[in-house]
């Protein structure tokens, strides 16, 4: 980290009171001020597959419960299922929250992933819950390949994933009864570089991240579930190369979880 970046850091540690998509001022400890505020949408009704809103139309019979949430798994996951186990996302990908995930990651400024993670505790507390993961278990990032990694200087997935680990581990509220899996982070690689493609479909991005992912040790792997944490869900390209990864490694299941969906 350069010397600049450092105090940059400090500074916003100390007075972190910016609006993290924007940098209008705001109340202590808030992460955005009130117009951006305004376009963060929790996700809620969302299908346990593809963690993709669904109207209720589009289940079939009791899937869809009085209170919003689905049982069931939609059409679309039905017929072709990924292959992770269930998919839990915290928000809408889009406006300040893209904003603020783009100047984290773009921007150089890591220390808005410390930030950023309060918003997943409660998504990690979920998703966990929906893959009763416990103590043995194992949380990995999606990795960034080496070359990356080292111009970018962080990791956001693994840093938004250690932050929310930490604040689960302080929430007695949301903390999982069976005790937290252990954040993994030398487990998982990208083998070869891969293109950030944008708004290209699902098929563009599948054949750019095919066979970009490497187990390393596939001993601390086997029999284990895993919960895998990325920033952005867009078409789970990314989630389901990694996954298939884990899986042929030997892991029990994958569970993914993102803080922001692309709806
Ligand atoms: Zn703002
Ligand atoms: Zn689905």
């Amino acid at each position: 980290m350069t010397v600049s970046a450092l105090v940059r850091e400090s500074l916003q540690t100390l007075w972190p009171a910016v609006c993290a998509a924007c940098d209008r001022k705001v109340a202590d400890e808030a992460l955005f001020c009130a117009p951006c505020n305004l376009s963060i949408n929790p996700l809620c009704g969302v299908c346990p597959g593809c963690a993709l809103p669904v109207s209720p139309t589009a289940f079939d019979g009791p899937a869809w419960t009085r209170s919003g949430l689905s049982l069931g798994r939609c059409r679309t996951c039905r017929r072709v299922p990924f292959p992770f186990a269930s998919a839990t996302g915290g928000f809408e990908y889009g406006e300040a929250l893209s904003e603020a995930l783009l100047r984290m990651k773009h921007g150089g400024r890591r220390y808005l992933a410390r930030r950023l993670a309060r918003l997943l505790v409660q998504p990690m507390a979920e998703a966990l819950a929906r893959g009763q993961l416990e103590t043995g278990d194992a949380v990995i990032a999606v990795p960034l390949h080496a070359h990356k990694l080292r111009a970018r200087g962080f990791n956001q997935a693994l840093e938004l994933a250690r932050w929310a680990l930490i604040g689960l581990s302080r929430a007695p509220s949301l903390r999982p009864p069976v005790g937290l899996p252990r954040l993994e982070r030398h487990l998982l690689h990208r083998t070869r570089p891969t293109r950030e493609l944008g708004h290209a479909g699902p098929a563009a991005r599948l054949a750019e991240v095919a066979g970009a992912f490497l187990v390393s040790d596939t001993a601390r792997v086997r029999g284990r579930r895993v919960l895998l944490v990325d920033d952005v869900f867009t078409t789970g390209a990314t989630f389901s190369e990694c996954a298939a990864a884990l899986l042929h490694a030997g892991a029990a299941a994958v569970h993914v979880l993102a803080l922001a969906r692309a709806v």
